[in-house]
């Protein structure tokens, strides 16, 4: 074999794969392969770009919070507050929520109509419940990003687009990579962080697909009348199906879908924009006066929808970055700061002390496997 041997190549240059492979670059010799033109085409281009403290479930929680303080500190978080709202038969949906969430450190806090209307203008009589959970905040989601591009090309990471992955074997210990365009790279371990692409790469690489099934969902930018406020809190339905937020006057509006899909150029379905708008007429009386954009992007969620980093217990130098949900932005940096001490062999920092790394490991898929050799 000859050319350079990294020890990690990551396949993917998304908010996962560029923020592992910064971290990891401190440490060991890196390259990154993106299929797209440049990085972040994908869903990491595509998100709502809230950081949100109960988003994904208490599951995530640990992920979420250390995550916040990184990004409060470096100025990638601008205050907004979010609120779950309910109708009068929601209560106990509501009482179950506030429950789940005792103890993981979140701030939630339980508002009547009252505090709700002083908080988001024109809602319905009939929604008279809700939860504020006032640390929500907008993340600068490109800032974030080339946060850790910058990072990586300063520490020397190899950093190849148009670099689809097309084939992968495995000899002596080392990963040979073959691109679509014929290029080809060499490594020991390979990190799979490519999103919805996470089964297809993991299956390339003979190792199982955990079911990591990417699911659409759509965002229509609205210019509504009045105009949304500036401070309007991200206000998401205690039952998921809807959330809007303001921006620059505009509303972001989702109809909360999560349409089974291929990996693949997401595109949003008029459907989907219709379902969005007809549940927003029932829960404000804001006039829509046009839809002036609409966008859609893959979420993939492993079964259990927890994400899923570490070493495949099967296949020797395969390992996981990958699963990130609705929530992979929010939870980049102390992700990406786990995944990169599972991988290294690493203690814990300050960031991840709390985080319990086995709650994320690919192992849970394969209780009572055994592992090959090689
Ligand atoms: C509409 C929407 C709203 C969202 N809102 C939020 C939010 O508010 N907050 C939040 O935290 N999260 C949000 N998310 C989720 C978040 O966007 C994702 O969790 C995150 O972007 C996943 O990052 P990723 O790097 O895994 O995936 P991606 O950004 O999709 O990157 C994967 C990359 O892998 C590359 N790739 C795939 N296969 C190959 C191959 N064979 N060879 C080379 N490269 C390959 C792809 O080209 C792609 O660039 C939202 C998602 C959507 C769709």
């Amino acid at each position: 074999m000859t050319g350079t041997v990294h020890d990690f190549a990551i396949v993917g240059a998304g908010m996962a794969g560029a923020s592992i492979a910064a971290e990891l670059a401190a440490h060991a010799r890196v390259c990154v392969l993106e299929a797209e033109d440049a990085p972040g085409y994908h869903s990491t281009g595509r998100s709502a770009a809230f950081w949100e403290e109960c988003y994904g479930g208490p599951g995530v929680v640990p992920l979420t919070l250390p995550s916040g303080r990184f990004l409060r500190e470096r100025g990638f978080l601008n205050g907004r507050g979010a609120l779950y709202v309910g109708r009068g038969e929601d209560r106990a949906t509501m009482d179950a929520f506030m429950r789940s969430f005792e103890g993981t450190g979140v701030t939630i806090e339980r508002l009547g109509r009252e505090g709700l209307e002083a908080r988001v203008p024109h809602m319905r009589a009939d929604w008279v419940d809700a939860i504020w959970e006032p640390a929500c905040a907008d993340i600068d989601v490109a800032g974030l990003h080339q946060h850790y591009l910058k990072k990586l090309r300063a520490a020397g990471v190899d950093l190849a687009c148009r670099a689809r992955v097309a084939n992968l074997t495995r000899e002596d210990g080392i990963w040979r990579i073959g691109c679509e365009d014929g290029r080809e790279f060499l490594a020991a371990n390979l990190v799979n962080a490519a999103g919805a692409w996470a089964d297809t790469v993991a299956h390339m690489a003979g190792a199982q697909r955990l079911g990591i099934d990417p699911k659409r969902r759509t965002v229509a930018q609205l210019r509504v009348s009045p105009a949304a406020p500036d401070d309007l809190p991200l206000t998401l339905d205690i039952n998921g199906g809807f959330y809007f937020k303001s921006d620059n006057g505009r509303l972001w509006l989702s109809p909360h879908d999560e349409v089974p899909s291929e990996p693949c150029d997401a595109a949003p379905e008029e459907m989907d924009v219709a379902l969005a708008i007809d549940r927003f007429e029932k829960v404000t009386e804001w006039r829509i006066e046009a839809v002036e954009h609409r966008w859609a992007g893959l979420r993939s969620f492993a079964p259990d929808r927890l994400p899923v980093y570490g070493p495949d217990p099967l296949v020797p130098g395969f390992l996981w970055f990958a699963g990130q949900g609705g929530f992979g932005i929010q939870t980049a940096p102390a992700a990406a700061r786990l995944g990169a001490q599972i991988m290294l062999g690493l203690k814990a920092d300050a960031m991840t002390a709390d985080i319990d790394a086995s709650a994320y490991s690919p192992e849970r898929f394969h209780a009572g496997e055994k592992a090959r050799t090689g």
